[in-house]
């Protein structure tokens, strides 16, 4: 033991044995300030226009062409490729020095969100209004739905074959579409004095769409009749169109700075738009990495990952596969489980970060803060892990040094207090394959509401990660 330590002693102790959380503020220059705004306007494009998973998949395919990707399906030799799974899924890669059976960079996000769907049989009158009948997609809190300005995306499949993409509510010029709330001087028995989790149900959930009849009132359901000539004349749509159609519900309106210095910002389908995004830029800028890279943009995460465009699909064991056969390399099956076993994946997923006025569900030292750099999560699951991959220590060592060499600022962060609930990512069906995961992704405010608020600073550092990620040794 030393005897008694100087103050200087104690500062220098502090410093070199403490970890210091980084404000990313504190830490970017002038210049590099600059790309963290250039970068948070490309990413708040990419929003306005990616607000379905089919949407975003249209645009991650005209990205990736502009940056020379191929269709896998239809390439001849080259290292940048493409596949796209039923519209809704999608995955790159760029060809690396090493060969592929030792294993890929890969970074997978999702690019579904929480929403309401339109039922099959969605169309009916009340008391002289037309509606349209809905089925909640993901975790929401159905009150944040109500009483706001919504937009309709979707696909039609009509009669004849022929499909048709819906997109309403976005342009300036366009109307938009509501759910009405109670007012409040009605709502104590049905609403104020029941549980939340009561006071909403989701068969409440019925979007207005209009309230002009057709013909006079002798005719029979004329609001809803009126509703059906106007998309058969618009459209083309018959009523028994929508049993074959996908329509989701969505917040209509753009992304937007929030703040006076514009530091935030806030938008429908953060999560996980956000690493989407993110990953998309770092594995378009590739050249020639060391490693493979691929980037997975998955569907269906909000709802457990099943179905065929789901993390639990085998999409990218096929994906895999081709990768093989465009490089001239036989996609046996044990190469298959070499290339998979070997492999390095970030589950791209956002977190949730300290809430300011909820700090209590939080466990202040192990939360994700707003402003601290992109998030990894070692472990997620509720009630003592249940349900977690939870990464090795010898992965997370590795990323946290790569890191560190490339400057990225980054956080740890558990989603909340032990016993408090929790979730799950995809993480857990990357791991069935063996190979290493670690989450990794954007702290969120407001997460899964209509509106959620990500830090700039926060965006930046999720794609510098997954570039410094992509750009790295196997073995760094
Ligand atoms: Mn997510
Ligand atoms: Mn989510």
């Amino acid at each position: 033991m030393k005897g008694k330590l100087s103050k200087k002693e104690v500062e220098q102790l502090r410093k070199r044995l403490f970890r210091k959380p980084q404000l990313v503020w504190d830490v970017v220059g002038p210049g590099e300030k600059n790309k963290v705004l250039a970068f948070a306007e490309r990413y708040k494009s990419f929003l306005d226009a990616a607000k379905t998973e089919r949407e975003a998949v249209r645009l991650i395919e005209a990205f990736s062409k502009k940056k020379g990707f191929k269709d896998i399906t239809r390439a001849r030799g080259g290292k940048r490729f493409y596949k796209i799974n039923r519209n809704k899924n999608i995955a790159l890669a760029v060809i690396g020095k090493r060969p592929l059976i030792s294993g890929v960079n890969l970074v997978a996000s999702h690019i579904d969100a929480p929403r309401l769907d339109l039922k099959q049989n969605p169309i009916y009158e009340e008391v002289d209004l037309a509606f349209l009948k809905t089925h909640y997609y993901g975790g929401i809190k159905k009150y944040q739905w109500l009483a706001r300005p919504l937009a309709i995306h979707g696909k039609v499949l009509k009669k004849d074959g022929s499909h048709l993409d819906l997109q309403v509510g976005e342009s300036d010029d366009d109307p938009v579409f509501t759910i009405a709330d109670l007012l409040p001087h009605l709502a104590r028995k049905v609403q104020t004095e029941k549980k939340v989790s009561e006071a909403f149900e989701g068969e409440k959930l019925n979007v207005l769409v209009g309230s002009l009849p057709l013909g006079d009132d002798k005719i029979k359901e004329r609001f809803k009749l009126a509703l059906l000539e106007y998309l058969f004349t618009t459209y083309g749509i018959v009523e028994e169109d929508l049993v074959s159609s996908e329509i989701e519900i969505v917040p209509a309106g753009r992304a937007r700075d929030v703040g006076w210095d514009r530091s935030l910002i806030g938008a429908y389908g953060q999560d996980d738009r956000v690493c989407a995004y993110a990953s998309l830029e770092a594995v378009g800028e590739l050249k020639t990495p060391e490693t493979t890279a691929v980037a997975l943009f998955i569907d269906k995460e909000e709802i457990g990952s099943d179905g065929s465009t789901g993390a639990k699909s085998r999409f990218l064991e096929d994906f895999v596969a081709d990768l093989f056969e465009v490089t001239g390399k036989e996609a046996t099956g044990k190469a298959l489980r070499s290339c998979l076993i070997s492999s390095r994946a970030l589950s791209a997923d956002v977190n949730g970060a300290l809430d300011p006025d909820y700090q209590d569900v939080h466990e202040k030292r192990n939360a994700a803060r707003i402003g601290y750099g992109v998030c990894i999560t070692k472990f997620t699951g509720s009630g003592g892990k249940y349900g977690s991959s939870d990464a090795n220590a010898e992965y997370l060592g590795q990323i946290r040094k790569l890191f560190n060499e490339n400057k990225v600022v980054w956080q740890t962060g558990e989603l909340g207090k032990v016993d408090e609930g929790g979730g799950g990512t995809i993480a857990k069906f990357l791991a069935i394959y063996g190979m290493e995961v670690l989450d990794c992704g954007t702290p969120l405010l407001s997460m899964h509401s209509p509106f959620e608020i990500a830090s700039k600073a926060d965006i930046y550092m999720t794609y510098k990660g997954y570039q410094a990620f992509f750009n790295s040794k196997q073995d760094s």
